[in-house]
C-alpha cells in the first residue's frame, strides 16, 4: 500500500513538473517571437524616421533653391519690364529676344510694322528728312522669328553660292544677318532705312544725303546707330550705316554724347 501511494505521488510529481516545463517552454517560446518581433518594428521605425528626417532636410534643400531660383526670375522678370519700358532692351548674339517678350505694333508706311512707342516718331523723322530734301525709304522694320531665320538662311545660301565654304558660311552670315532669336528686329525698335539713290546694303550708305541727315539727327528722334563704324568687337555686327534703334530721346542724346556703343552705355548704368 505505501509502495503504491509512494508510487503515484511520483506520478503524480513528475506529471506536475512535466505540466510545469512545458509552460514555461511555452511562455519562453512566446516571448522570444515577441521579442524578435519588437526588434524588427524597432528597426523598421528607426529607418522610417531616418527616412522622413532624410525627406524632410531634402525638401528644406528643394525649397531654399526653388525660393533662390524665383528671386532670380522675378529679378529677371523686373529688369526685362524695367528694361522693356524703358526702351533699353538688349539684344545682340549674346542676348536674345526674351522668350515671353511681345511687341506691340503699329503699322507705318508700306505696310512696314514697328513697335507703336516709336511709330510716330519714327514718321516724325522720316518725314523731317524729306522735308529737309531726302528720299529716305524704309527696307525693314519689325520681323518675326520665322522671317528672320529665313533671311539667315538665305544669306548662308548667298555666301555659299558666292564661294564663301559652306563650314564657315553660318558664321560669316551672322555678322550682317542676326542668328534668329538675336535680331533687334524681332523687338520691334529697329528700322532700316536707305537712299532712294543708293539702295545697297554697304558701307557706301553711309556717304548717301539720308544718312548723312540721319546720323546727324536721328537721336532728336530717339533713335541711334545702332551699329557704327569700328565697333563689331562689340556689337557683333559688321558696319551698318542703315540699321537705326529707338531708345527714347533722352537715351539716344545720352549715347550720342558718350560715343558709346549701346552695350557699352548700359554697362555704365549698372
Ligand atoms: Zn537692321
Amino acid at each position: 500500500m505505501r509502495i503504491v501511494l509512494a508510487a503515484a505521488a511520483g506520478l503524480a510529481a513528475m506529471l506536475l513538473f512535466l505540466l510545469g516545463f512545458s509552460f514555461y517552454q511555452a511562455w519562453a517560446q512566446e516571448k522570444t517571437l515577441y521579442e524578435t518581433a519588437d526588434s524588427a518594428l524597432f528597426a523598421q521605425l528607426a529607418q522610417a524616421a531616418d527616412e522622413m528626417a532624410a525627406e524632410i532636410s531634402q525638401k528644406r534643400v528643394d525649397d531654399a533653391q526653388k525660393a533662390v531660383e524665383e528671386a532670380i526670375a522675378r529679378g529677371l522678370q523686373t529688369r526685362l519690364e524695367k528694361y522693356s519700358d524703358e526702351l533699353l532692351l538688349l539684344v545682340n548674339p549674346w542676348n536674345e529676344v526674351p522668350e515671353n517678350y511681345v511687341a506691340l505694333l503699329s503699322t507705318v508706311e508700306d505696310g512696314y510694322l514697328i513697335d507703336r512707342r516709336c511709330a510716330d516718331a519714327l514718321m516724325a523723322m522720316v518725314n523731317a528728312c524729306r522735308e529737309a530734301g531726302n528720299l529716305p525709304v524704309i527696307c525693314s522694320a519689325y520681323r518675326t522669328h520665322e522671317y528672320q531665320e529665313e533671311l539667315y538662311q538665305n544669306k548662308i545660301k548667298r555666301l555659299v553660292a558666292a564661294g564663301t565654304a559652306p563650314w564657315d558660311a553660318p558664321q560669316v552670315a551672322a555678322r550682317s544677318v542676326a542668328i534668329p532669336g538675336t535680331s533687334e528686329h524681332q523687338l520691334g525698335l529697329a528700322v532700316d532705312i536707305i537712299d532712294e539713290n543708293y539702295v545697297n546694303l554697304d558701307q557706301y550708305q553711309q556717304y548717301t544725303n539720308v544718312q548723312k541727315w540721319l546720323m546727324a539727327n536721328c537721336s532728336d528722334y530717339g533713335f541711334i546707330l545702332r551699329y557704327p563704324n569700328g565697333s563689331s568687337d562689340i556689337t557683333g555686327i559688321i558696319f551698318e550705316p542703315w540699321h537705326y534703334r529707338y531708345v527714347g530721346v533722352s537715351t539716344a542724346k545720352a549715347v550720342e554724347a558718350s560715343g558709346l556703343t549701346f552695350e557699352e552705355y548700359l554697362q555704365t548704368l549698372e
